[in-house]
């Protein structure tokens, strides 16, 4: 008895001091300044060689040239010479908790599992994951954290269970009861998964959207058609979180989107993700990849009856067409000044966190964007379309110091980004 009262005191001491730790932080004085590296500050901004970023605490004090950018005496300096600096990315579409190798179930969401996600998104330099759907009550928990001085893991914003309903009264009582939770996003899906499954008809997404906006709340959508892309626009949706892939956009849709400033998140990397486990992608060569990678896991994705189940899949068939299609609407929508929201659809299995991030960004190039442009997706016009601006996406005063070092610049190269020498998250080590 007195041993069962003694274990409870420890849980009831050990949850206050984590309640503690996550919302009452001691104002942070420790000051860091970082000299002489080139800095990319997720804006549009050109880049700055020769440049100096100052932290304070979890934030960044000032980022700029050196020549205008005073170092406080009492700074310890640290020397980035020959090295690039840019924001950590941001994810505006991606999964965490529900996956362990190649198995994806509700019982694998835990809290353990999503810290171990989202310490590997961290060493890959994803610094913030919009997790869009599938949620559960330990994300939520874990979310409090998100503006804890000690952070060593990406941070984490969730969208609770994907709304589904049979009437519009069902879908309606289906947002009140994930409002409860105060989500970051509501979640649904608008899609017949290429003719194979009943698509959430306008009248059950529009008695979502709206009850969602009764409520203070955002939508996201699944999508895959042009006319359902229109249908959502129409009815008030939020964020597009996948391509458009049964047709070119037109002036149509694009006009829906800059009305009201929607979003759109490519995930290129799920198409990929469908058809290429035919054979052995050459990523697996990939050292940057095997650092975060289970050998089981990928033994699993070279087994023989594996690769031939996929080739002969006529889904992925479907989708790897898909893919051009998505490519050529990426670029279209960002030529016209359409918002693009870095995203990966990364957490399912196969959809490797924080490597994929890196194939998505070479994906954007290959789509048309320049260096520059795919990094500003991933970074300040993510956290924008995620409502985040003001804590992450830029090296500017005032947000978190959420930082990639890296051996060589990413503007010649996309693929540079993969030279990770360090990665900070509230101005603390994670790599
Ligand atoms: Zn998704």
């Amino acid at each position: 008895m007195a041993a069962q009262r003694l274990a409870l005191n420890f849980i009831v001491a050990a949850g206050a001091a984590v309640v503690l730790q996550a919302s009452t932080q001691a104002p942070q004085t420790a000051l860091t300044a970082f000299a002489r590296f080139t800095l990319i500050d997720g804006s549009a901004a050109a880049p700055v060689p020769d440049a100096v970023l100052v932290v304070r605490g979890q934030r960044i004090a000032a980022a700029g040239p050196a020549s205008r950018t005073p170092v406080p005496d009492d700074a310890q300096r640290i020397d980035l010479s020959g090295r690039t600096v840019m924001p950590g990315l941001v994810n505006a579409h991606g999964h965490a908790g529900s996956t362990v190798g190649l198995e994806s179930r509700p019982e694998l969401y835990t809290e353990e599992n999503l810290r171990r996600q989202l310490a590997l998104y961290a060493r890959y330099g994803v610094t913030t994951v919009v997790s869009l759907g599938d949620d559960r009550e330990a994300g939520f928990r874990l979310r409090v954290e998100n503006d804890s001085a000690d952070l060593r893991r990406s941070r984490l914003y969730v969208a609770g269970p994907v709304i589904v309903g049979s009437t519009p009264e069902e879908a309606r009582a289906a947002v009140d009861a994930a409002a409860a939770f105060k989500p970051d996003w509501i979640k649904i899906r608008v899609d017949d998964n290429l003719g194979t499954t009943a698509k959430m008809p306008p009248e059950i997404y529009t008695a979502v959207i709206e009850r969602a906006h009764q409520r203070g709340l955002r939508v996201a959508a699944h999508m895959f058609y042009l006319a359902d892309a229109k249908g959502l626009l129409r009815a008030g949706v939020d964020f597009l979180a996948h391509s458009v892939r049964d047709a070119d956009v037109d002036r149509e849709l694009i006009d829906l989107m800059k009305a009201r400033d929607v979003c759109l998140s490519p995930t290129l990397m799920r198409e990929v993700s469908t058809f290429v486990y035919k054979t052995r992608p050459a990523f697996f060569d990939d050292p940057f990849f095997r650092s975060g990678a289970e050998p089981k896991v990928l033994a699993a994705l070279e087994e023989p009856s594996r690769q031939a189940a996929v080739g002969k899949d006529r889904a992925a068939q479907h989708y790897k067409r898909a893919l051009d299609v998505a490519r050529r609407n990426a670029r279209a929508l960002h030529a016209a000044g359409v918002r693009l929201a870095f995203g990966t659809d990364t957490g399912p299995p196969g959809r490797f966190q924080g490597y994929f991030e890196h194939l998505e960004l070479e994906e954007m190039v290959k789509a048309g964007l320049t260096p520059s442009q795919a990094i500003i997706a991933a970074t300040s016009e993510a956290a924008r379309c995620m409502g985040l601006a003001d804590r992450v996406g830029t090296l500017q005063p005032d947000r978190y110091a959420d930082f990639i070092v890296l051996a060589k610049n990413p503007l010649e190269d996309i693929r540079q980004t993969r030279t990770i020498d360090s990665v900070r998250i509230a101005g603390n080590s994670v790599r």
